[in-house]
This record gives C-alpha cells, sequence and structure tokens, in this order.
C-alpha cells in the first residue's frame, strides 16, 4: 500500500496531512492513501495556476499541443498500469480500465488538435471606416471537479481542451478513485508542463469547492457527477457569476420497436447497460419494448445477462466488477426490492453477493415493471435493467421523456423514417440509434434538462474553455 501525494505548483505535497483510505470495492482492501486537502491546499492551487496562466496562455496553439501529445503518448505507453490502479480503486473489469484508459488518453489528443482551430472571425461592418472583428481568449483559471466511475476519461476531458485553449487546470478528483488521477498527474510532470499548469488536489469536496467559489481567479467550474451536487455548485458560483459546465446524472431509456432487429437491440441493450456494472451515465436505466417484440426481447436479453460473469475485475474473464461501495449496493438493492414489491418479476437475477468480501450485484433483468416504480424514475446505478412492455411508438416516447434527465436514449427500429421521427421528439442529449455504446472523443457529450449545462467533446469541447472578445475597429 502507498501513501501518494498532491501536486501544486511543481511539487509532490501534503505528506503531513491526515489521510483517506481508498477501499478496493471487490475485497475491501486498502489501495492506498490520499492526503485530505481543504481551503489552504486548493488556495496554494489557485495561486499557483494564476501564476502560470500569464506565461501557458501566450504560448502558440502548436506548443501547446505539443506538451499534450507528448501527455497522449505516455497515457498509452502507461496503459496497463492506469488501467490496474482504475480497476484496484474502483473495480472496474480490467478489459474495461484499458479501453478507458484509450478514450481518455483519445480527448487528449483530440484536443491536442483542436487547439489549432480556435479560429477568430471578421464580421463585415455596417458602416464604413470600421472594422469588426471577435477575438478568441482563454477563460483563465479552471477548476474540474470529477466523478468515480470514469477516474481517467473525466478528467481528460476537462484537460484536454483547457489545456488547449491555454487556460491552467485544478484537478479535483472523486475520494474514492483518486489514485488514477494522482498518476495522471505523474504523466503530465513527465510530460513536462511548466509547474502550476496542472495541479492536483485530493480530500474534502465541500472544503475545496469552497476556497475555489470564493476566489475570483478561478473563472471557470468544470464538474462531472449527481444532479445533487451539480444544483449546489449553481447557486455557490451566482455570487461571482463563475461559468460553469456540468455534466450530471442521467435516467437513460431504451426503446426496442417491432420492427427493431432483436439481436442488435439485444447487444446494444447489454452494451448500454452492463458496462462499468451500470454504473455510466449514459447506462439504459429502463427498457421500453413494443408488446409485439416483448417476449422475444425478454427471453434472449435474458440468457445473454444470464451468462454474464461476476467478480474481481482484475480477473481477465469477469464482466462484472463489483459496486463502487456500501451506499451503491443499498440502492441498488432498494430498487429492485421495491419493485418487486409492487409485483415486478425477477427475470433472472436480483442478489446482492457479498461473500467475497466486496460489494456485488448480479446481473439482473426483471420484467412486468411500471411507471410507478422508483427503478423508473430514478437513475439506478448498478447491473439491473427493468424491462416494461409498451404498445405503441407514441406511448414509449411519452414515458422516455417523463423525467427530470435528458442525458442519452438508445432506440432500436430498422425503419430510417421512424428512428428519424421517434428521435426527433426524444428530449436527449445523445441518442444512440441501433448504437449501445455511442461515446467518442470528436462528438459532443452532454445532456439537455437537469442532466447538465453545456458539452464536452467534440468542436464544442473547446468552446466552454473560451472568451469571444468583440473588437471594434475605427479605420480610415
Ligand atoms: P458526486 O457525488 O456528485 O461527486 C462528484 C464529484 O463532486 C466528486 O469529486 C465529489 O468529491 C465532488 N463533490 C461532492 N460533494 C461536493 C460538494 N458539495 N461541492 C463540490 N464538490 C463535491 O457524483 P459521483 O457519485 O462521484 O458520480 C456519479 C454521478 O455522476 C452519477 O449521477 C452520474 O450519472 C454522474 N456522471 C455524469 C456524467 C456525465 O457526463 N453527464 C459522467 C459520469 C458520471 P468527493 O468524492 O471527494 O466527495
Amino acid at each position: 500500500m502507498e501513501n501518494y501525494a498532491m501536486h501544486i505548483n511543481g511539487n509532490w505535497v501534503g505528506e503531513e496531512l491526515d489521510t483517506l483510505s481508498v477501499i478496493n470495492p471487490a475485497n475491501n482492501e486498502t489501495v492506498g492513501t490520499v492526503p485530505i486537502g481543504g481551503e489552504a491546499e486548493a488556495n496554494k492551487a489557485i495561486e499557483a495556476a494564476h501564476h502560470a496562466f500569464g506565461a501557458w496562455s501566450k504560448l502558440t496553439a502548436y506548443e501547446r499541443s505539443a506538451y499534450l501529445e507528448r501527455l497522449h503518448d505516455l497515457m498509452l505507453e502507461n496503459q496497463e498500469e492506469l488501467a490496474q490502479i482504475m480497476t484496484l480503486e474502483m473495480g472496474k473489469p480490467i478489459h474495461e480500465s484499458r479501453g478507458e484508459v484509450n478514450y481518455a488518453a483519445s480527448f487528449i489528443k483530440w484536443f491536442a488538435e483542436e487547439g489549432k482551430r480556435i479560429y477568430g472571425e471578421t464580421i463585415p461592418a455596417h458602416v464604413k471606416g470600421k472594422r469588426l472583428q471577435v477575438w478568441r481568449k482563454p477563460v483563465g483559471v479552471v477548476a474540474a471537479i470529477t466523478p468515480w466511475n470514469f477516474p481517467a476519461a473525466m478528467l481528460t476531458r476537462k484537460m484536454g481542451p483547457a489545456l488547449a485553449a491555454g487556460c491552467t487546470v485544478i484537478m479535483k478528483p472523486s475520494s474514492e478513485s483518486p489514485i488514477t488521477a494522482v498518476k495522471l498527474m505523474e504523466l503530465c510532470e513527465e510530460a513536462g508542463f511548466p509547474k502550476g499548469v496542472v495541479n492536483l488536489v485530493t480530500g474534502s469536496s465541500s472544503k475545496i469547492a469552497k476556497a475555489l467559489m470564493e476566489d475570483n481567479r478561478v473563472r471557470k467550474i468544470t464538474f462531472t457527477g449527481s444532479t445533487e451536487v451539480g444544483k449546489i455548485l449553481i447557486r455557490q458560483s451566482a455570487d461571482q457569476v463563475k461559468r460553469l459546465s456540468l455534466e450530471l446524472g442521467g435516467h437513460a431509456p431504451l426503446i426496442v420497436l417491432d420492427d427493431a432487429d432483436i439481436d442488435t437491440a439485444v447487444a446494444g441493450a447489454i452494451a448500454s447497460k452492463f458496462r462499468n456494472a451500470g454504473q455510466t451515465c449514459i447506462c439504459a436505466n429502463r427498457v421500453y419494448v413494443q408488446s409485439g417484440v416483448y417476449e422475444e426481447f425478454l427471453e434472449k436479453f435474458s440468457k445473454k445477462v444470464e451468462k454474464l460473469t461476476v467478480g474481481n475485475g482484475l480477473d481477465e474473464s469477469v464482466d462484472i466488477g463489483p459496486l463502487i461501495n456500501q451506499a451503491g449496493l443499498e440502492k441498488v438493492t432498494r430498487h429492485v426490492d421495491e419493485a418487486v414489491a409492487k409485483g415486478a418479476s425477477v427475470v433472472t437475477g436480483g442478489k446482492s453477493i457479498t461473500d467475497q468480501g466486496g460489494v456485488f450485484y448480479s446481473p439482473t433483468v426483471i420484467g412486468d415493471v411500471d411507471p410507478s416504480m422508483v427503478i423508473m424514475q430514478e437513475e439506478t446505478f448498478g447491473p439491473v435493467a427493468p424491462v416494461q412492455k409498451v404498445e405503441t411508438e407514441a406511448e414509449a416516447i411519452a414515458f422516455a421523456n417523463d423525467t427530470p434527465y435528458g442525458l442519452a436514449a438508445y432506440v432500436f427500429t430498422e425503419s430510417v423514417a421512424r428512428g428519424m421521427q421517434v428521435i426527433e421528439q426524444l428530449d436527449y442529449g445523445i441518442v444512440g440509434w441501433n448504437d449501445g455504446a455511442p461515446s467518442a472523443a470528436q462528438v459532443p457529450f452532454g445532456g439537455m434538462k437537469e442532466s447538465g449545462i453545456g458539452r464536452e467533446g467534440g468542436r464544442e469541447g473547446i468552446e466552454e474553455f473560451l472568451e469571444s472578445q468583440y473588437v471594434s475597429i475605427g479605420m480610415k
């Protein structure tokens, strides 16, 4: 077990502080510790990032890109070490962790390129003797607060565009999975980023966030996590009108229409629902199947789910790792038990598994669900697929939209016209059409309604870290 440190202004610090233990949810063993930083450490990081901003923002886009390219290459060279630590600290199967390292690195690569395409504008003037221009500038010091479920990718999806745009960054990872962030920080150091350009603070989220919110040198908060915490940050950011990007919770519907290719729908539902033990923001959380194909879908789907193997993610053959912690397990259990008490039937699974010392839940399919059940109203964050029978396409759309969330939705139909008509009516920022895995670095990722504000990835991703400065030039 190792005691890790924070990184502020080019130095590894925090050895004198109390520590928090990072627990492997597969066996309850301590993986390592990180310092419990608070306001003082956040303030030092703000000072460092503010100081570094001047020189970093004045580099050319090509110079900043070279640092990011080095970081990208180092991430791939160290893929296995990053993947192992990720699986140890938050449980995802090792093949998924390797995939996440590639995915995380792809954001660094994409924004290393995209930084070279931050164009201003020249706008035709309405009178003679004027030149109207729009210049682009980095917003300034950025604080990135991230969740545990994608310990690397959620950071790089923020760091990549922020650094490419000319901002400096303070990373605040989740206390459940901060060691991956420490490893990423080591790679930033190896890539040679100047001191203070990237900083890492671990510890008390509320104390760190307080310091970030109260210091007007922090101009942007980029957050991924629960809608509940997102709302706290919206309120706290009001006093200084700080810019916010929020990637929040989801409650994704997956719709299977009666002309769907059922094998494609089953494969898509497995990919969407059971990745990361159902702990992704875009996981299908509720499945609506048209009555004509309901029985066929349920049978084929549950047969595949039964074959998913559960265990310690370090085992190469495991498909489903543990949940993140006891609270996660209790939430999943509560959702299933409440549905069953109201008349849902367990087709497969439906049990917690705690005899291995970790917090596991069996891959589960439940049928006969209805909209009154909590599982159809809230994000479950576990390997459970509730399947509801619907009669019409209109009914499926109405159920899908009947939620405050609007992150991802999935539609399975072989008809192009039908697919387009359904998707036009879905209030979701991301739609997978005959596709259960829509994420990629080059596309805009983000939600409507209470699932967030702003987009990450794609062309839009870098806009979140830029200001437009309109300049009106008087000229003969
Ligand atoms: P969370 O509890 O909201 O925590 C997210 C981050 O916020 C962590 O770093 C946490 O730090 C910090 N935090 C907690 N309370 C805070 C406060 N009062 N002020 C400032 N920061 C605070 O979410 P989570 O359980 O880690 O992640 C799961 C959630 O993230 C799900 O709802 C999921 O849908 C969402 N998510 C969304 C996306 C997306 O792209 N839309 C992607 C992934 C996950 P500590 O751990 O130190 O408390």
